[in-house]
This record gives structure tokens, C-alpha cells and sequence, in this order.
């Protein structure tokens, strides 16, 4: 098995790194991801897969299909390719779309043999406007058995945890602008209404749980000293652990706006400026499976990974058994969202554990076709989960 493995990676690696290098070269951010999409479509359809483009309709989504000669479970890896502002690849969806892609292509030239079907799901936008959440809402993943995403980090493979869930608010203060000096008093400050949000925010603190992180900036307050601000802008993310939390905590944020607002006798508006993602809910049996094909093929270390960033394969986990593993890049730690770890996906060390992660991601899916038991215990534990969700 793993030599048909290896096999079939010798063959395909130049392919992989060429588009690895692309898209490094030509980062796009979340939804404009119109160069990556195709290029991982043109490998896909080469190597034999039905591919749908704009898939549900979001112009840089795709959905590769291939169905074997055999019945047998649905696996799904799903890509990422979506590239942050500033710093191109900073959170290596270069790399990680690569893997699922690789992963993807080996796993169908063994379909035929073992059964099953494989779907590879390009999913834009991680970073903002999540499209796994409007596949999740659309029942894109109602007759997918698992899905499988590993991400690149600093040294070491890490286990699957969970993720915080996540809500972007942004809250607009209208106010009405005057002289500063000659007739403030016909003035309303929004930029004091923003300060009175940050205040109220700080004080809440005290009595958030330590899992609560909300974080904001001042995206809008004032154009000049002299003249009273009439818009301000306020930027926040609001996390929590459960989704539950989350919304309960970003309910109280709210309060602190609406307060801000009658305190300086501003209008407020309130909207979702990104998406909201829901927590991540590992599959622990699907988990267990993945780690331990990584201890088969000779990684010595795999650690347990925190729990405080957020992604919308979050949401995904609540409608489909899930993972979402990491596999390092580099032989020291990593800081994410950094020009260095852009530098770090294209190096020797990254496609080493790219490889790993890779072949784990197949053995996974191989398992899941041949092992009934196996698949068994990932479907169950996931219905069990669902009657507490
Ligand atoms: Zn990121
Ligand atoms: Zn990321």
C-alpha cells in the first residue's frame, strides 16, 4: 500500500510544488482567490476528477468528485487558498490547499482497488468570508462521511482540538459634527461614544470567563482635532469556546455599543462585517486514526494543539465528522500570520511535512474504506455528539 503511495507522489510531486510556488508567488485574498482556484482545477481535471467550478455559486469555490467501481464511504479533504492582505501566504493556505489536492489525487488511484468515493472541496476565504459556512448551510456536506483538513504550522504535528467560535461586529456611531473650539456644544461625538464602547468592554472583562476574548480596533474617529467627530467606527471579534458562549458574550459587547450610544446621544448601527464561525468539534475517533497513521509512517511527536484561533471548519464539524490537524513547516516555532511563515511554505522542511500529513490524510480515508468498525465508531461518536449540539 505504501509503495503505491509513494509511487504515485513521485509522481505527482513536481506538480504539487509548481503549484505550491504559484501560489505562493500570486497570493489572493479571500475570495478573489481567482488564479489558485483554477490552477488547483486544472490538476484535478488532469488527473481524472469531475470538477465543478463556482461551485454553489461562489465564484472561487470548486467541488472535485471521483467515485470508485466500488461502493463505499465519501471522503472529503478540503482546500484552502486564500491568501492574507499584506503578507501573501501567512497563514500557508498555499500549502495546505497543495496537501488536500495531493492527498486527493494518491487516495483516487487507490479507490478503484479498495471502494469509496473522494471528494477534494475548495473552500475560499478561510480568512474572512468562510465558504465552508454557506456549504455547510447549503447541505453541501448532508451525504459527505468525513472531512479532513490539516493545516501547516511551526515544528510539529498536532492532534485535531477544537477551535473558538467566532462573531465580527461592527459597530457604527453617528453623531453630528461642529467647530471643536467655537460651538462644540452643537456637536455629537462619535468618537466618544467609541471610547465609551472600548471602556464598557474593559470593565465587562472582569467578569468574562478566561476562554472570552474580545478584541477590537478603532477603524474610524475623526478626521481633524479641531472638527467634532460625526462618525465612528469600532471594529471587534468576539470568541468564545462554544458557540453558545459566544453569542451570549457578544450580546453583552452589544449592550456596552448601545449604552456608549444613549451615554453620547449617537446613533448606533450594528452589523456582522465577516462571517460568524461556529466551534470546531473534533471527531476524536476520526482523530485517533489520522495520529496513528502518522506514528506508522515514522513521525515521533504528535502534540496537542490549542484551542484559541477560529476557522469555519468549525461549522463543518457540526454537520459532518470532522478533523482539522496540522503538520509542521519549519524546525522551530512558528508565528502565524507572518511574512516569515509565508517564507517557511516552500521550503524543504514544509514539503516534508506536507508529505507526512498528506499520506496520513490517505492511509485516514483507506482505513475509513476498508475498516468497517472504524468508520462505525466515527459515525457513532458523531450522532452522539449531535444529541448534545
Ligand atoms: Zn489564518
Ligand atoms: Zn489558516
Amino acid at each position: 500500500m505504501l509503495k503505491k503511495i509513494e509511487k504515485k507522489y513521485n509522481e505527482i510531486f513536481d506538480n504539487l510544488k509548481s503549484l505550491n510556488e504559484y501560489l505562493y508567488n500570486n497570493p489572493e485574498i479571500g475570495r478573489e482567490e481567482i488564479k489558485a482556484s483554477k490552477a488547483h482545477m486544472e490538476i484535478l481535471n488532469k488527473n481524472g476528477f469531475q470538477v465543478q467550478k463556482e461551485y454553489i455559486n461562489i465564484k472561487t469555490a470548486y467541488r472535485a468528485d471521483y467515485k470508485g467501481l466500488k461502493k463505499g464511504p465519501k471522503i472529503c479533504f478540503m482546500a484552502e487558498y486564500d491568501a492574507l492582505p499584506e503578507i501573501g501566504h501567512g497563514c500557508g493556505h498555499n500549502i495546505l490547499g497543495v496537501t488536500s489536492v495531493g492527498a486527493g489525487i494518491i487516495l483516487k488511484k487507490l479507490i478503484d482497488i479498495y471502494g469509496g468515493s473522494v471528494v477534494v472541496l475548495g473552500t475560499p476565504a478561510e480568512e474572512n468570508f468562510g465558504a465552508k459556512v454557506d456549504m455547510a448551510k447549503a447541505g453541501v456536506f448532508d451525504d459527505i462521511d468525513v472531512a479532513i483538513i490539516s493545516h501547516p504550522t511551526g515544528r510539529c504535528h498536532k492532534k485535531s482540538s477544537s477551535s473558538q467560535a467566532i462573531e465580527a461586529l461592527e459597530f457604527k456611531f453617528i453623531g453630528k459634527s461642529a467647530h471643536a473650539a467655537g460651538d462644540p456644544y452643537n456637536g455629537i461625538n462619535a468618537l466618544d461614544a467609541v471610547i465609551q464602547l472600548f471602556n464598557g468592554v474593559n470593565c465587562l472583562r472582569q467578569q468574562t470567563k478566561s476562554t472570552s476574548k474580545i478584541h477590537g480596533i478603532i477603524s474610524k474617529g475623526g478626521e481633524a482635532a479641531n472638527v467634532i467627530p460625526d462618525l465612528g467606527v469600532a471594529n471587534f471579534y468576539v470568541r468564545e469556546k462554544t458557540t453558545k458562549e459566544m453569542k451570549s458574550l457578544s450580546e453583552k459587547v452589544k449592550n456596552c455599543a448601545k449604552g456608549a450610544a444613549i451615554a453620547t446621544g449617537c446613533l448606533l448601527e450594528i452589523k456582522n462585517y465577516e462571517y460568524t464561525f461556529k466551534h470546531l468539534i473534533t471527531n476524536e475517533s476520526l482523530s485517533n486514526i489520522y495520529s496513528e497513521n502518522l506514528i506508522k509512517l515514522g513521525v515521533e511527536k504528535i502534540e496537542i494543539s490549542g484551542s484559541d484561533g477560529s476557522t469555519d471548519a468549525g461549522d463543518v464539524s457540526h454537520v459532518c465528522p470532522t478533523i482539522h490537524s496540522y503538520f509542521p513547516i519549519s524546525d522551530k516555532e512558528l508565528v502565524g500570520h507572518s511574512l516569515e511563515f509565508a517564507q517557511a511554505t516552500i521550503t524543504k522542511e514544509a514539503y516534508r511535512g506536507m508529505k507526512e500529513a498528506m499520506f496520513a490524510m490517505v492511509l485516514t480515508g483507506i482505513d475509513l474504506i476498508t475498516k468497517k468498525d472504524l468508520f462505525q465508531k466515527v459515525k457513532e461518536e458523531f450522532n452522539e455528539m449531535k444529541k448534545n449540539n
